[in-house]
């Protein structure tokens, strides 16, 4: 029942080096698309409403991804990062 978080594309999406802020639009292998936010070293995620949420199937905000955060950052090429 545990969801496997697999990365299909990753696409820059901001970059604010005077803030040390970046942001990645990730898509995941089942269409969810999800914000990556390096903050100065710390990633935290946002999933975008575009679809359900594919765990707790909520079309509003929630928390699900929070703790796929490293699962997920694993597979973002380092390139995208820079
Ligand atoms: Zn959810």
């Amino acid at each position: 029942m545990s969801y496997q978080p697999i990365v299909k594309h990753v696409d820059n999406s901001d970059n604010n080096q005077e803030v040390g802020l970046k942001q990645l639009v990730v898509t995941m292998h089942d269409g969810t698309q999800l914000r990556l936010f390096n903050n100065n070293g710390k990633k935290t995620i946002n999933r975008l409403l575009t679809i359900p949420c594919p765990i707790c199937r909520k079309d509003f905000y929630c928390k699900c991804f929070d703790r796929f955060v490293d699962v997920i950052d694993e597979q973002v090429p380092e390139e995208n990062w820079k």
